[in-house]
């Protein structure tokens, strides 16, 4: 599943991609999608022009005079830049177009992806509940420290709680859990200031990294020109069997989830 440094990386090639800011026209394919594709959508990108493209969470974002256009790549949703028409290939869902005749046509083969519009971003109900974004000055020590000493879960629970902090997926969780020398399943309530410090710094270390490398590989994902993936990032502990410290890492789980981390170096 793309996480947010795979749609910081889509979200970059289109700013690139599109040098023109008004959108001619948008062309629906095939509706069905998470949730079908409001055929007014069509009727409000007539001819407009763009303000904004920017990532929130794990939603790319056009922004309008008269609203936004929020779209979601679900599992395995690619977007594609054609300079003509191409044929419509199966798992095709929309077209954007372009003034500069680029097109961006959208491929989901799970339709698990989405694309919604809103008068009003902020009453959105996918993202009214977002919380902060972590790689802003919002994020820090005291925010997570703040709401950790009132809860009474898992620590990565906490950083993969989306109302929190949004887009910090499994295998950065489990990153940045490692480098902060933490235990993925320890008390939040008992994490110590510096522990938060560490933390926090490693959330934003470990998706930085990510974004210059283009994002994780993962298997369902392709790059945008259709290439399939992103170049691999060097994971330290996610999916790996023994630790550079020589133990062998340990997989729990974790509400549902993989979660990998070495019993000599998190405590
Ligand atoms: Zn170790």
């Amino acid at each position: 599943m793309p996480e947010l440094p795979e749609v910081e990386t889509v979200c970059n090639a289109i700013r690139k991609s599109i040098k023109t800011n008004k959108i001619k026209e948008f062309v629906i394919i095939n509706p069905k999608l998470r949730w079908n594709i409001d055929a007014n959508i069509k009727k409000l990108l007539s001819k407009v022009d763009i303000r904004k493209i920017y990532r929130r969470g794990k939603y790319i974002i056009f922004n309008f005079n008269h609203g936004s256009l929020i779209i979601h790549l679900g599992m395995t949703g690619i977007v594609k830049f054609l300079k003509n028409r191409h044929k419509v290939n199966k798992h095709d869902h929309y077209e954007i177009k372009f003034q500069d005749n680029t097109i961006l046509r959208y491929n989901d083969v799970r339709k698990f992806g989405s694309i919604h519009w809103a008068e009003n971003i902020e009453d959105n109900f996918l993202i009214k509940n977002l919380g902060v974004e972590p790689l802003s000055d919002n994020f820090n020590y005291e925010y997570i420290k703040k709401i950790s000493k009132k809860r009474n879960v898992v620590i990565k629970n906490i950083i993969m709680d989306q109302r929190i902090v949004v887009g910090i997926g499994n295998i950065y969780a489990s990153e940045a859990l490692y480098m902060s020398k933490i235990k993925p399943n320890k008390n939040c309530k008992l994490l110590s200031t510096d522990n938060f410090k560490s933390l926090v710094k490693s959330i934003k270390k470990v998706l930085q990294k990510s974004i210059k490398a283009g994002g994780t590989s993962i298997k369902d994902f392709q790059s945008i020109d259709g290439s399939p993936g992103y170049f691999k990032q060097k994971l330290l502990i996610y999916g790996l069997e023994k630790c550079a410290c020589g133990k062998n890492i340990k997989n729990i789980r974790i509400s549902g989830r993989s979660s990998f981390y070495c019993s000599n170096c998190q405590k």
